[in-house]
């Protein structure tokens, strides 16, 4: 058992509802704890720069439906450096936090992941991003808000592609992972998805529209950004140029899906991960993420969680193949 005292606590990459929720869940568990805890404001940026603020009981009061984070998020081009991680760990000593606990992305706990290895600080990560794409947890904080987010525009689009008999391409966040758009693929009775992870080329794509059923009279392109063939604008003059009977329209859903009120699942999730982010370091756990594998608190050490999800279900493709027809 390792004494802690004092936690510092921060949100850190892109924002992901159920931040809140998280924070809440650490402040309130530690105190039930007789630990303090200190909110460090916007990521790795303000522990360098030393922005920091005891937080108590109130702190988090009325904060577990809202999006985004109270303690503001960054990213930091400075932390990636020594100087800035060495100026971080003097603000950490000036502020008596003896433990870490970061809510972010891949990208958060490989800076963790630094930083323990260079000052011997314990650091527990909480998964926050709308992503998905870390591995040791069955869903990241903020994916099933964002996911949700997703179906609900997407139902209001195939309103308008139903009356009009238009085909829609519909442009979905993340970044390297096409897990959003696979799993609103099949919620949204998509035609196709195009997600780096599969074999969707525009050839694959027309191949599709050609042999679709002929009586069809809307359709619904996921597509996932950053993908092989382009943007949705790419795509769309795409098939304009090979269709141009189809009323084509592009919909970029873009940074709705990173806001609004969490879902209950995001909200239990968020405070399920961040009591169990406390009793871990209480317990003398470092260097690990906590999840949830099959309903289950797992610990998933920074350089397993950070190996990026590259395999996706193939039975899910197999799905919106079967379902669209
Ligand atoms: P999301 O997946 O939602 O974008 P993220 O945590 O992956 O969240 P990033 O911007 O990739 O977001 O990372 C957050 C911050 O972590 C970076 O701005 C940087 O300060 C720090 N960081 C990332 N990689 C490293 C590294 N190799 N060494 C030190 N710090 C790093």
């Amino acid at each position: 058992m390792t004494q802690i005292k004092n936690i510092g606590l921060f949100t850190s990459g892109g924002d992901a509802p159920g931040m809140n929720a998280a924070i809440r869940a650490v402040v309130r568990s530690a105190i039930y704890y007789n630990i303090g805890v200190t909110g460090i404001r916007r990521g790795f940026e303000g522990m360098i720069n030393g922005d920091m603020f005891p937080m108590g009981i109130k702190s988090v009061s009325n904060i577990i439906q809202r999006g985004g984070t109270i303690l503001k998020t960054a990213r930091s081009e400075k932390f990636k450096t020594v100087a800035g991680r060495k100026a971080a760990y003097g603000q950490l000593v000036k502020n008596n936090i003896d433990a870490l606990i970061a809510i972010g992305g891949d990208g958060t706990f490989r800076g963790a992941k630094e930083f323990n290895q260079e000052f011997d600080i314990p650091i527990i990560g909480l998964p926050g991003t709308i992503d998905n794409d870390l591995c040791g947890t069955d869903f990241t904080i903020g994916y099933d808000t964002a996911i949700n987010t997703v179906i609900n525009a997407v139902d209001k689009i195939r309103d308008t592609a139903e009356s009009h008999n238009r085909l829609f391409i519909v442009e979905v966040m993340g970044r390297d992972s096409g897990l959003i758009a696979l799993r609103t693929g099949i919620a949204a009775g998509a035609e196709t998805i195009m997600i780096p992870e599969g074999n969707t080329d525009i050839q694959a794509l027309f191949d599709r529209l050609e042999n679709g059923r002929p009586d069809k009279t809307s359709k619904i392109i996921m597509l996932a950004e950053n993908g092989k063939v382009g943007d949705a604008f790419e795509v769309g003059r795409l098939v304009k140029e090979r269709f141009p009977n189809h009323d084509t329209r592009v919909s970029i859903l873009g940074h709705i899906q990173r806001g609004g009120s969490p879902t209950c699942m995001d909200r239990v999730l968020a405070s399920r991960t961040g009591v169990a982010a406390v009793e871990a370091l209480i317990a003398g756990k470092k260097n690990v993420m906590v999840g949830l594998v099959h309903n289950q608190i797992a610990f998933t050490p920074f350089e397993n969680a950070t190996k990026h999800v590259t395999e996706l279900d193939p039975d899910f493709l197999k799905i919106v193949e079967m379902l669209s027809i």
